[in-house]
């Protein structure tokens, strides 16, 4: 079993086709190791239909998975795309943020929520017994 908070798959390494995306470079990836693949996943759908969209970040909210983005860099004139691609890029990460609540977010085995920290994680059997009371790790992009 992999621990919580390592991954023979490292963030530099899973997540590394989202940096170029992302708006503000410094910005580091909220999410565990069990959530790179569906992370990597999103990516992967967005930028097939977006590829210049840009990446505002991804992390972990109410025990889900969270991508923001637009589809696309802003204008000085405001946004540049429809009402349209906006909604088809939030119906992507929307369907993930589905996914994610059935996914260890420490380990990417099947998961369900669980209430017994201050904050609801995602989390596998094992997971929740190896998850410390505080449990929150992070991945640094
Ligand atoms: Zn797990």
């Amino acid at each position: 079993m992999t621990a919580p908070g390592s991954s023979e798959w490292p963030s530099e390494t899973v997540l590394e086709p989202l940096r170029r995306h992302l708006r503000y470079p410094s910005s580091e990836f909220w999410i565990g190791p069990g959530w790179y693949q569906l992370a990597l996943r999103c990516h992967e759908v967005l930028v097939a239909e977006f590829p210049d969209y840009v990446l505002f970040a991804v992390k972990q909210k109410w025990a889900a998975l969270v991508v923001q983005a637009d589809p696309r860099p802003s204008t000085p004139n405001g946004a540049d795309w429809t009402k349209e691609e906006a909604g088809r890029l939030r119906a992507v990460t929307a369907e993930f943020d589905r996914l994610s609540r059935a996914v260890c977010e420490s380990c990417g085995r099947p998961g369900t929520l669980r209430g017994t920290r201050h904050l609801r994680l995602t989390l596998c059997d094992d997971c929740e017994t190896a998850v410390p009371p505080g449990g929150l790790w992070r991945a640094a992009p």
